[in-house]
């Protein structure tokens, strides 16, 4: 029998989809928590028994109204109840003779019992569809050089909510920077005002809560203003914690003088940076990787063009089950970045080539850097609304957002992902509104986007 603080029993299901958490809920706060931090579950008896304590305990600790949770004893497996597909409802929730049961709580664990076989026989997919068992993503932007921002958080955005493993919210700044004759299509519905402004300029209530979330992925650009120091600081501790961040395209442009954040995005580009930003680093054709910390400017890119991704680590959770190569859609081949390059590890590459203006060099498109206990994935994929249709983009997207958030990938590599000689789009079309249930809220055009007078 495990009881909380308050003495009252608390019923767990580990999952039933093999993901590796498990739901509990707690009578005495009459509310469910989902165990998200808690590692690796097996869902044999064995270790119920003999190892669930200290995962429980670690776990717990994390949750402040159940900190102090007991165990009278080990966990049997009578008394846990057991979700799984193949083993819904084996095991039964036995209620120790130690505790008088108020008719309340026998009522509860009545309603919670028949909720869970009904939720798992009716559904065995219930427990994915359940807000609490997503990943939960922040998408902050608002400052960019390239017009097509406020459409392409709305993508990422509908394909992060599209493939069904994420929430997602979008903080923006107060006052915007270019992408004006888009803002309004693709408007946040959240009540604040904005000012579209010809120069970026620092938002002092720029303040988003990142401890409330899993990941943030940072559609920023160059030109942007700073944040303010206290956000800057909520934002490296958030990461030196454990969060994660994907950083889109011209993300790698912003803050040059940030130094943490150029240490978590390894590489950037543009805005003044230099050899002294850190080595020029790109692989060479025998399949190295240099480390360039000749003197020259951060930062490059040839005419637009499709161009072939080349997988370097294909062991990686993001890239594992890749074709070794692939082509992408049209876009800007990043090249010439600079930075410390730390803890950085390559995906992939692709060639710049001459023909395109390029530097004739295999550059690093798609990167990951571990900062403190963060994890951070580098897409420098991205530059407009075509070049995010493409299905290389989505799919590392959607693959690197999860790895970034939780260390590890489930999201399955789709059928109509592009091949070394040909790449693969899909058209992006805003949802259209089914009869009993509305279009999401960022894309209704609303009227909170303010023109500063000329
Ligand atoms: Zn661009």
């Amino acid at each position: 029998m495990i009881v909380d603080a308050a003495g009252f029993p608390i019923a767990i299901c580990p999952s039933s989809c093999g993901r590796f958490f498990a739901v509990v809920f707690s009578f005495s706060r009459k509310r469910f928590v989902q165990t998200e931090d808690l590692p690796v579950f097996n869902r044999s008896p064995r270790f119920w028994r003999n190892e669930s304590r200290a995962q429980f305990v670690k776990y717990f600790r994390l949750e402040p109204g159940l900190a102090k949770l007991k165990f009278l004893r080990s966990c049997a497996r009578d008394d846990v109840l057991f979700f799984g597909r193949q083993q819904a409802c084996s095991g039964s929730f036995r209620v120790s003779d130690r505790f008088k049961l108020s008719p309340r709580f026998v009522l509860a664990a009545s309603c919670f019992l028949v909720f869970c076989c009904l939720a798992v026989v009716v559904n065995p997919t219930v427990a994915d569809d359940t807000a609490m068992d997503k990943i939960k993503v922040l998408i902050v932007d608002g400052q960019n050089n390239h017009g097509d921002w406020p459409k392409i958080t709305a993508m990422l955005k509908q394909y992060l909510e599209e493939n069904g493993k994420f929430t997602v919210d979008v903080e923006r700044t107060q006052f915007t920077n270019k992408g004006d004759a888009l803002l309004k299509e693709f408007a946040l519905d959240d009540g604040k005002r904005y000012q579209a402004l010809k120069k970026a300029k620092a938002d002092p209530d720029f303040k988003p809560d990142f401890s409330k979330y899993d990941v943030v992925v940072n559609n920023f650009g160059y030109g942007a203003a700073d944040w303010p120091a206290s956000t800057q600081a909520a934002f490296t501790k958030f990461i030196n914690d454990g969060g994660g961040m994907v950083s889109i395209h011209a993300a790698d442009n912003c803050w040059p003088n940030w130094r943490e954040y150029n240490e978590m995005i390894g590489l950037g580009g543009w805005g003044r940076r230099t050899e002294k930003s850190g080595p020029y680093v790109y692989y060479n054709d025998d399949g190295e990787l240099v480390r360039d910390e000749s003197p020259g400017k951060g930062g490059n890119h040839g005419s637009q063009h499709e161009f072939q991704m080349v997988v370097r680590d294909a062991e990686h959770p993001i890239t594992k089950g890749l074709p070794k190569s692939f082509l992408h859609a049209k876009d800007e081949l990043y090249e010439k970045l600079r930075g410390p390059a730390v803890n950085m590890n390559v995906l992939a590459t692709a060639f710049a080539s001459p023909k395109q203006r390029g530097s004739g060099r295999h550059e690093p498109i798609l990167m990951t850097v571990d900062y403190g206990k963060g994890r951070i994935f580098h897409s420098t994929l991205g530059h407009a609304g075509y070049s995010c249709e493409c299905v290389g983009f989505i799919t590392t997207f959607l693959r690197g957002t999860e790895w970034a958030a939780t260390g590890k990938v489930t999201i399955e590599i789709p059928e109509d992902f592009p091949t070394a000689d040909k790449s693969a789009s899909r058209e992006f079309k805003q949802p259209v509104a089914a009869e009993a249930k509305p279009a999401p809220k960022t894309m209704k055009p609303a009227d909170n986007v303010v023109e500063m007078a000329k």
